[in-house]
């Protein structure tokens, strides 16, 4: 069975606790694990929207970003480019929101490139996939720390390190097929205004500007740039298409799957600002839960497990839905539905 750290830290802003509390329970995985580290280690994690007032901020990872410092390794903060329009849209755009988020301690590297055109197709042999788009300098990456923030989610019903290895290592185009099954359109009348901008970032021709503007659904591989470079917002998901949520959740175990395959990742999960939605939504959020702690473990299915388990505990009622992904998770080989806790 694996083992998950954890340690109580009673309230999220106290940062002096919870930077520390994640740096102790970081070397104590490391001590009992017999974890041998890397040279290289990026920190995963998300720089939250603007606007979003939940996500985890720069000063709680002070303490790991200094632990690493002082054995000499060499790190910095890493992320994927979102799929919808916002304010990480783009390298350059996210790039500067993580220093607005003060994100400044480490380099910033957005993994699968300006537009969310570098990646790497990963071979796995799972139901819906068989090869995913996971971005290329995580790909590389032979060792990540992936830092998560336990909330909820609209569709995957809440998000800890599976979701922070399937949907946030995906390029543009994997996050865009695990949430779809179809191909982005364009509104060609009003909306469209005909700047060609779509057509000329088409790593594939599948876009045809004029009185009709198309994309050619055979032709496009689902990369996503397209969405990324209309300023008129014009090109669209279809939201009838949207995956429906047991689905779309093992699409996410998937990608986690292919995310971490050949790794040895520590997985570091904060259960504070539990709020019903996630880090990519650009608005103030609403707490379902009070807030816990933080976990450690080699495994990310076993890691989201203890945190449900300790969220529904400290509530006394199922606070999310959704951990059909964990016993999905085992099924393909992600990790283990089920864990013993070491409180630190
Ligand atoms: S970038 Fe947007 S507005 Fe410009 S041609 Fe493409 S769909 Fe139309
Ligand atoms: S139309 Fe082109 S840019 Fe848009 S998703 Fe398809 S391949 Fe990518």
């Amino acid at each position: 069975m694996s083992k998950v750290y954890f340690k109580s830290v009673a309230s999220y802003a106290d940062t002096g606790a919870v930077s520390r509390s994640a740096s102790e329970l970081l070397k104590l995985l490391i001590e009992k694990e017999n974890i041998a580290l890397e040279n290289e280690i990026p920190l995963k994690v998300h720089f939250g929207e603007k606007g979003n007032d939940a996500f985890i901020t720069a000063d709680k990872y002070d303490g790991i970003v200094d632990f690493l410092k002082e054995r000499g390794i060499k790190s910095c903060f890493i992320e994927t480019n979102a799929i919808y329009s916002g304010s990480r849209m783009t390298a350059d755009k996210h790039i500067r929101l993580a220093h607005e988020h003060g994100f400044t301690k480490l380099p910033v590297l957005i993994a699968d490139g300006t537009l969310g055109e570098d990646y790497r197709e990963i071979e796995i042999d799972a139901k819906h996939f068989k090869k995913c788009k996971i971005a290329s300098r995580m790909v590389e990456a032979r060792q990540m720390i992936v830092l998560s923030h336990f909330k909820g989610h609209m569709l995957a019903g809440f998000g800890g390190a599976i979701k922070q290895l399937g949907m946030g290592c995906a390029a543009r185009g994997g996050k865009l097929e695990q949430h779809i099954a179809a191909r982005p359109f364009i509104i060609p009348f009003f909306v469209c205004k005909k700047c060609g901008s779509c057509l000329r970032h088409c790593p594939a021709g599948a876009i045809k500007i004029g009185f009709y503007s198309r994309i050619d659904g055979k032709k496009c591989i689902g990369c996503a740039a397209c969405i990324a470079v209309c300023k008129h917002n014009a090109i669209f998901i279809n939201p009838f298409k949207i995956q429906f949520a047991s689905k779309f959740r093992e699409k996410i175990a998937e990608y986690a799957l292919a995310a971490q395959k050949g790794k040895k990742n520590i997985y570091i999960t904060y259960a504070f600002n539990i709020a019903k939605g996630c880090d990519c939504e650009g608005h103030s959020m609403k707490m379902v839960a009070g807030d816990v702690g933080i976990f450690a473990s080699c495994d990310p299915v076993a890691i989201d497990l203890a945190c449900m388990d300790a969220v529904d505990k400290k509530e006394g009622r199922k606070v999310f839905g959704g951990r059909d992904i964990l016993a999905y998770g085992q099924k393909i080989g992600l990790g283990r539905n089920g864990y013993e806790l070491i409180e630190a």
